[in-house]
C-alpha cells in the first residue's frame, strides 16, 4: 500500500480502561438513552432537539455551550428533550479542511489521531459528568464508534455516508437511535434503504472480527435538504415532502416511523438564521396534520456561542470553524419559542 503505518492505535477496551465511566456517568447515560428511546418508540410525545456546533473544535467552548443548555433543558423539560451535538469528526466534500477533533485535537496543529481518539472520549465523558447530557455524534468512521459506544445518546449517519454498506451495517449494531440523512442528491429511497439495512440483523466484518448485529429498531430518517444536478439547493422540510415521507413509510415494513428535521445544511441553504423559521414551519405542519405530528420526532440545529463562522485560525471563542451556526442568544429564544409552539 502506498501509505506509512505510523503507529498502532490502542484498542477501544484499552482506551476505556484508561478513561473508565464512573457509576454516576453510566447511570446518567442509561437514563438519558431511555428517554431518547421513548421518543423514537412513540412512547413519549416530547420532541428531541439535537443541537450544538457543527464541529466540536474546542473543549472549553463546547463545555461552556453545553452547560448553558442545562438551565434551558430544565425550563422546557415537559415538551423538549435536548441532545447536545458533540460532533468530533467532519466529512469534507473534497477531503480538504478541518476534519474534526478526532484528527486534530488542536485545530491549528498537525493531525494527531492518537490524541484525537483520547480527546474525543474525554470530551464526551466530561459532557455527561458535568451536565447529565448523553450527546450526539456523527458516525463518520464506523470503526471509531467502539471508543464511544458506552456514552452516546444519539448517532447520525451523514449525507455522504448513508449509501455506504459498512455504515449501514454498523448502524444495525448501535445501541441508541440512529438517524439516516438523505444523501446530498436528495434521493429519499437511498435513505429509506439505509433505514431498512440498519433495522435488520447482519453478519459482517468489524474491527477484525466476524460479528453479528441484532438490528436497530430505532433507525429513522433525517431530512437535510439537497442539491440538484444543476447545483441548486432545495429544502425538503415542507408539508408535501413530509406527507410523501409518511407514504414511503406506509409502503415499507419499517418499524417506528420517524423523522428528524435538520434545520441547517441544504434546508437553510447554509444560512443558520433561517433555522428558527424552518422549525416553526415544520411545527405548523405538525399542527395541521396529526399524522405528521407523530412522524416528526425531532429537530437538528447548528448552534454555538457566537453567530456565524470563521476561518480555522480565526481565534474567536465559541465561533464555528465549519458550518455557520446560530449564536447563543438567538438559540435560547428559539428553544423557548419551540416549547411554546409545540
Ligand atoms: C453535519 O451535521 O454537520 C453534517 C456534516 O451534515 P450532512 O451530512 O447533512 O452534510
Ligand atoms: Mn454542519
Amino acid at each position: 500500500m502506498n501509505m506509512e503505518f505510523k503507529r498502532k492505535l490502542p484498542f477501544p477496551s484499552e482506551v476505556k480502561q484508561m478513561f473508565p465511566l464512573t457509576q454516576s456517568v453510566e447511570e446518567a447515560v442509561k437514563l438519558r438513552r431511555e428517554e431518547i428511546r421513548k421518543i423514537f418508540a412513540g412512547e413519549s410525545d416530547k420532541i428531541a432537539l439535537i443541537i450544538g456546533p457543527c464541529s466540536a473544535d474546542n473543549e472549553e467552548s463546547v463545555m461552556d455551550y453545553i452547560t448553558r443548555l442545562v438551565k434551558v433543558q430544565e425550563e422546557v423539560a415537559d415538551v423538549l428533550l435536548i441532545i447536545p451535538r458533540i460532533y468530533t469528526n467532519k466529512p469534507r466534500t473534497t477531503g480538504d479542511g478541518y476534519k474534526g477533533l478526532v484528527h486534530q485535537p488542536d485545530p491549528n496543529a498537525e493531525s494527531d489521531l492518537f490524541m484525537g481518539i483520547i480527546s474525543t472520549r474525554e470530551l464526551h465523558i466530561r459532557a455527561v459528568s458535568e451536565t447529565g447530557f448523553s450527546c450526539a455524534d456523527e458516525l463518520l468512521y464506523p470503526e471509531t464508534y467502539k471508543y464511544l459506544d458506552d456514552l452516546l445518546g444519539y448517532v447520525a449517519i451523514g449525507a455522504r455516508s448513508v449509501e455506504d454498506q459498512q455504515h449501514r451495517l454498523t448502524a444495525s449494531a448501535i445501541d441508541c437511535p440512529v438517524g439516516m440523512k438523505n444523501p446530498t442528491s436528495g434521493d429519499l429511497s437511498v435513505m429509506m434503504n439505509a433505514i431498512m439495512a440498519a433495522q435488520h440483523e447482519h453478519d459482517f466484518i468489524y474491527r477484525g472480527w466476524e460479528g453479528h448485529s441484532f438490528g436497530n429498531d430505532y433507525a429513522h430518517a433525517i431530512l437535510r435538504g439537497y442539491v440538484n444536478r444543476q447545483g441548486v439547493t432545495h429544502p425538503n422540510y415542507h408539508y408535501e415532502t413530509l406527507l410523501y415521507l409518511a407514504e414511503l413509510y406506509d409502503k415499507s415494513e419499517l418499524k417506528n416511523p420517524g423523522v428528524v428535521i435538520d434545520c441547517n445544511h441544504a434546508n437553510s441553504a447554509k444560512d443558520p438564521f433561517e433555522q428558527p423559521r424552518i422549525m416553526k414551519d415544520v411545527l405548523l405542519s405538525c399542527r395541521n396534520n396529526p399524522r405528521l405530528k407523530s412522524l416528526v420526532k425531532g429537530f437538528m440545529v447548528e448552534s454555538y456561542i457566537e453567530d456565524g463562522n470563521q476561518p480555522v485560525d480565526g481565534g474567536v471563542y465559541g465561533k464555528s470553524i465549519t458550518d455557520a451556526c446560530l449564536g447563543w442568544e438567538k438559540t435560547e429564544r428559539m428553544i423557548y419559542e419551540m416549547a411554546d409552539w409545540r
